[in-house]
């Protein structure tokens, strides 16, 4: 069996998820008459202690909606520099709402100072872009799956506010946030006005997303959605996995934030691998190899039957449901030979 750790998206459906597709009670979405994405639309809301909530195909696009459900062509959304929306989804807001990225500068912890928030918000005037929201990640990705805690979002997301901006936060990986910090997604989210999360990453299912927030802004984000093309009909059949992800995927989060503790405490342990386990608190374990190495690291890996995400330098291995303690030994034992043929 290969052992693929090249993202928690790899995850296939539960069993238990298969068999609630092939029931799912479906009906035609565009007429809100899905009763099943309905069910799990309101399930998130509550979950989040929002009004409403709407499914969406991918992160991606829920990042995307929630930014154009919030910020006109010429207006100007500020986000930390190392951010999925910002390096990630292909310049999507600009490129299809007009919406300009003031990229600031991201702390090693994934956070960002309010003064810097405060300080790049436009003045009123012609030759400026209109400053109006800020966007934020947890768990970071680009700090190896950082989960942020609720003191220093409430921290982010009340400067911006006081600046008069609306505030999203891309929650893709917010459950391993949550279980990690021992917070509730509620709690998490208490100050921003709106927020996606994925289902199809650790929680399993095959597709989809959701973006949480208010009524009249979700009522956008379904004008938006629309107008991109992504209005789905009997959508059910992947909803109900979704209420599944919601009822029973979240807790065993904990597992993979265990081997992927495990898997950086032996990476550590291996020569001329550079991580230090203490920053790991999630799931994406991110680590160094050699300059330019990191593609040799990666096909050499394959051989072991072992995928991991290569780059030339920056490696990183994701521990996901079907990713066992013993597949965490094994990969520590075959990262070990690769490491002393390099
Ligand atoms: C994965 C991810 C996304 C995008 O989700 P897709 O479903 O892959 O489009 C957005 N933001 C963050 C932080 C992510 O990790």
């Amino acid at each position: 069996m290969e052992i693929d750790l090249r993202s928690d998206t790899v995850t296939k459906p539960s069993p238990e998820m298969r068999k609630a597709m092939a029931n799912a009670e479906v009906g035609d979405d565009v007429y809100k008459g899905d009763p099943t994405v309905n069910k799990l639309e309101e399930k998130a809301a509550e979950l989040f202690g929002k009004e409403d909530a709407i499914f969406v195909s991918s992160g991606t696009q829920g990042n995307l909606v929630s930014v154009l459900s919030q910020a006109n062509r010429g207006d100007e959304i500020l986000l930390g520099d190392i951010c999925h929306i910002f390096g990630s989804e292909a310049g999507g807001v600009s490129v299809l709402g007009g919406v300009v990225m003031y990229p600031l500068k991201t702390n090693p912890d994934g956070t960002i100072d309010e003064e810097r928030i405060t300080e790049a918000v436009k003045p009123d005037d012609y030759h400026k872009p209109s400053t109006k929201l800020f966007a934020f990640e947890n768990t970071h990705g680009g700090v190896s799956g950082m989960p942020i805690s609720k003191e220093s979002s409430d921290k982010m997301a009340l400067a911006a506010k006081k600046a008069g901006l609306r505030v999203h936060m891309d929650g893709a990986r917010i459950f391993n946030a949550s279980v990690a910090l021992n917070t509730s997604v509620k709690d998490l989210t208490e100050h921003v006005d709106s927020a996606t999360f994925c289902l199809s990453k650790g929680l399993s299912c095959p597709v989809g997303s959701i973006i949480v927030g208010e009524k009249d802004q979700i009522a956008e984000a379904r004008r938006i959605r629309k107008l991109l093309g992504s209005a789905m009909r009997q959508v059910g059949v992947l909803a109900a996995c979704g209420i599944i992800a919601l009822d029973n995927m979240i807790d065993r989060l904990a597992d993979d934030h265990e081997n992927a503790k495990k898997l950086a405490i032996g990476l550590s342990e291996i020569s001329k691998v550079e991580i230090n386990p203490d920053n790991i608190h999630t799931n994406l374990v991110k680590f160094k190899v050699p300059e330019n190495k990191g593609f040799e690291v990666s096909d050499k890996l394959k051989d072991f039957g072992i995928l991991i995400n290569g780059s030339y330098t920056e490696l990183r291995m994701v521990p996901h449901y079907g990713i066992e303690s013993e597949h965490i030994d094994t990969t520590i034992s075959s990262m070990s030979k690769v490491m002393n043929s390099i």
